[in-house]
């Protein structure tokens, strides 16, 4: 998506006289690409109008391609935008949430995951299974909550959901839990009996919050989905799921259009702590290309041994990154196995699939980087007579030296935003 978009832009830009043909066509291309990430048409249709307009107020001599990238990143956040804040547990009473969502979106997981998140907020979190439908599911639930060591509860002979939540909700809180999670079932399809069962549960425990968990890949399906399950139950945030997967998260604008209510955290795998909170500006980035900067560098940071930060943190504030860096940084990432997950954060590289990247593209950039003399391998920049002879030195091609230029060149660019604190963090990535 990001390359689809930058793309049309830089067409725009070659084009030598920006008219209205040359603007329809670059919103035109626009529109197509965030089509196929699978944001919902109708949203599609009013970001490309709105584009439209922000160009067209322009007066002549502005910088075109800056303002179209910039208005579609705006627009992008502003769907995200759910224009209210969602409920948040509160230390000194008796908070109940309850997730709903259709069977295998990632329900069960996610109440262990939201569990911890607050246990580190200070709270004595209390998980309630309340899925009688899918048999092993309490199973399921006391083994995560095992793993971490959450207080539990459910039953193997009880049919009713209702009564099972009920007196989870009540054990819990008479134990003074400050925050009851519900798991609640779901089915393969929308069913009524889905629906009724929703509203049962919710009546009978009164949530303080009802979260809709979406799996991300589900695609175009996310609009009809959201709206089905905001009819029948007061949702008042969202979480996504699996975007560590193939998804191309558009669905997740959907989301908040359907519920008209905020997405609050993302699920990123299947381990209790592959939960992120929701940043608009880092998910609009990561959805168009742009590259999760200070994401990346955190991460990076995570698997890099700890006395060769200091060199690397100072590299990356100095947007100082040459073809070794490159290179390193790929060995490293490869080295860790969440491939996919990193790698869209890295800018430049969340349109490659990653795995045949890491097999035959890492394997060229390796073979030029041998080709290359020492001054070259610490430099960020090649001339052309250089790229030539490193290209048939290395037995590779010149599209294949010149992509390895343009990927050292748009990481410098992006990472030159960050900066260093006072204990040497990295702090926020470079604004739009
Ligand atoms: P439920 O039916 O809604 O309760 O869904 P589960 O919690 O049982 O999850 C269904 C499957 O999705 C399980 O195999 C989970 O491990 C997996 N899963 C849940 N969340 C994520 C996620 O964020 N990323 C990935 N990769 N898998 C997930
Ligand atoms: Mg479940």
């Amino acid at each position: 998506l990001g390359s689809r978009i930058s793309g049309a832009i830089q067409r725009l830009n070659t084009a030598t006289v920006i008219d209205d043909k040359a603007l329809t066509i670059c919103v035109n291309e626009i529109t197509h690409a965030l089509l196929q990430a699978d944001v919902q048409f109708k949203l599609v249709q009013a970001l490309s109008s709105n584009v439209r307009k922000s160009v067209e107020k322009l007066a002549a001599g502005h910088d075109k391609r800056h303002i179209i990238q910039k208005a579609v990143f705006h627009e992008l956040r502003a769907m995200l935008d759910a224009g209210k804040p969602s409920f948040t547990p509160t230390k000194g009473r008796t908070n109940v949430v309850m997730l709903v969502g259709l069977q295998g979106c990632g329900k069960t997981t996610t109440c262990t995951k939201y569990a911890l998140h607050y246990r580190k907020k200070g709270f004595n979190p209390a998980l309630v299974c309340a899925d009688t439908f899918r048999a092993g599911a309490f199973d399921q639930l006391k083994q995560n909550a095992t793993k971490v060591k959450i207080p539990f509860y459910g039953s193997y002979t009880e049919t009713d959901p209702v009564v099972i939540a009920q007196e989870g909700v009540r054990k819990f809180a008479d134990a003074k839990h400050d925050l009851i999670i519900l798991d609640t079932s779901g089915r393969h399809k929308q069913e009524n009996a889905l629906f009724e069962e929703m509203r049962q549960l919710a009546a009978a425990t009164n949530p303080d919050l009802i979260i809709f968990v979406m799996d991300s890949s589900i695609g175009q399906a996310a609009n009809d989905q959201a709206l089905a399950f905001r009819e029948s139950a007061k949702v008042g945030a969202v979480i996504i799921t699996k975007i560590d997967g193939h998804a191309k998260g558009g669905g997740a604008l959907s989301a908040v259009a359907a519920t008209k209510s905020p997405i609050i955290f993302l699920g990123t795998g299947e381990k209790a702590d592959a939960f992120e909170t929701f940043e608009s500006k880092a998910f609009v980035s990561r959805l168009l290309g742009m590259g999760d900067i200070a994401g990346f560098a955190n991460k990076i940071k995570e698997v890099v041994p700890s006395e060769l930060q200091p060199e690397l943190v100072q590299k990356l504030a100095d947007g100082n990154i040459s073809f070794k860096f490159l290179c390193d940084q790929i060995e490293n990432i490869t080295s860790m196995g969440s491939l996919s997950q990193l790698m869209s954060m890295i800018p430049g590289f969340n349109n490659i699939n990653v795995q045949s990247f890491d097999i035959q593209q890492f394997r060229k950039y390796r073979v030029i980087l041998d080709s290359m003399t020492n001054e070259e391998r610490n430099s960020s920049s090649l001339s052309e007579s250089r790229i030539l002879r490193l290209a048939k030195g290395s037995g590779t091609s010149v599209d294949n030296v010149q992509q390895m230029v343009n990927h050292v060149k748009t990481m410098s660019k992006q990472m030159k935003g960050l900066k260093l604190n006072k204990k040497g963090d990295l702090g926020k990535g470079k604004s739009m």
